[in-house]
């Protein structure tokens, strides 16, 4: 992979543009009517404003660029290790994305960095780049903007992992997809957007993470001996039993209903209870799309709560997942990995 300069300079920020792939870089295939990834080629074409930015742009592309459902946790481990290799040559980088899995590139990515300094700012669109109503462009000249700014003090405006989409900022362990077809497709349900943006763009330095003292540390072990198990009305204990005992299994995280509740029948309760007891981290978050997990606050709950499952407070799936990958990647003491769930690492939930 190499860099190439698509713009220069002239008032000595840069930013690099990495390139995975997703709906932005897309094109309809003439047989099949299907959308298939194009290179960057295909969009810097489509984007001829970014020569009237002020600031550099350099262009890494990853080969071959992939629609983001087909990504795994090896892309962000790419992503990660691209961004520390360049992290002191540019003042912030900007990454185009499938929209599919944004989200949990977004939340492990953030974890991957400890004491960011700079921003990394995901973004992508819902119609590719070549179609007239393409959001694509207006995604990318903003997430480059905010990628480059500055705050008072000549520091990063932003230190943290993003998504931009549709003028909102969000923290990137804070975002989930909302919408397979409307532009406002990111929403961050239990975090306010980290701007306003309009005519100008307003940073809320008060709801970002403080800007770090200590060198960055990219974390590239992650466990994928993870799961993600949505509860509904009649599923059965046996189909849970079989998930709960897939070899290899250390975390799960479980999507509950309301306010952290889970069928509190013995059935359920003997299969929870047994994999606490093989070392197997249990987190619970809400699935509803707003609001957070308390145990106490029904019987249903406090069962879950007694037999040593964790609170993961208003954390959204996506962010749940990427921390225990994290966690279970860096520590091999499920006892502290336990620790580490419920603490605030990277501003993934809201303390309570
Ligand atoms: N399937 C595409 C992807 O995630 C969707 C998109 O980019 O909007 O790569």
């Amino acid at each position: 992979m190499t860099i190439k300069t698509t713009t220069p300079s002239s008032n000595g920020i840069k930013v690099l543009l990495i390139y995975t792939g997703g709906t932005i870089g897309m094109l309809e295939n003439p047989i099949t009517k299907g959308l298939e990834v194009c290179d960057f080629a295909y969009v810097a074409e489509h984007v001829q404003e970014i020569s009237q930015l002020p600031f550099g742009i350099d262009t890494l592309t990853f080969e071959p660029p992939c629609d983001s459902s087909d990504a795994g946790t090896d892309l962000w481990v790419q992503i990660a290790e691209m961004v520390t290799k360049y992290y002191d040559a540019y003042d912030g980088f900007v990454v185009l994305h499938g929209t599919d899995t944004m989200a949990y590139t977004a939340s492990g990515l953030s974890f991957m960095f400890e004491n960011l300094g700079k921003p990394i700012i995901l973004t992508g669109s819902q119609v590719p780049i070549g179609k007239l109503r393409t959001d694509g462009k207006e995604n990318l000249l903003t997430a480059l903007e905010v990628a480059a700014s500055k705050d008072s003090e000549g520091r990063a405006a932003v230190n943290e992992v993003c998504i931009l989409f549709n003028n909102n900022l969000i923290r990137g362990n804070r975002a989930t997809k909302v919408s397979a077809d409307q532009f406002n497709a990111f929403q961050s349900p239990n975090y306010h957007n980290l701007a306003e943006i309009g005519i100008e763009i307003d940073f809320n330095h008060h709801s970002m993470l403080p800007h770090p003292t200590s060198p960055l540390t990219t974390h590239t072990k992650l466990d994928t001996n993870v799961l993600l198990l949505k509860l509904f009305p009649g599923l059965s204990p046996e189909v849970i039993d079989a998930c709960f005992n897939a070899p290899g299994l250390r975390g799960i995280v479980l999507e509950t209903f309301g306010s952290g509740n889970a069928p509190s029948n013995e059935r359920f309760m003997k299969v929870v209870r047994e994999a606490v007891a093989r070392d197997i981290v249990i987190v619970n978050v809400t699935q509803c799309p707003q609001g957070k997990v308390q145990m106490k606050r029904y019987e249903t709950g406090r069962t879950l709560l007694s037999a040593g499952v964790l609170s993961g407070y208003d954390m959204t799936a996506e962010a749940a997942v990427a921390k225990l990958m994290y966690l279970l990647g860096l520590l091999q003491d499920s006892e502290q990995v336990k620790h580490y769930m419920g603490v605030n690492l990277r501003g993934e939930f809201s303390p309570f």
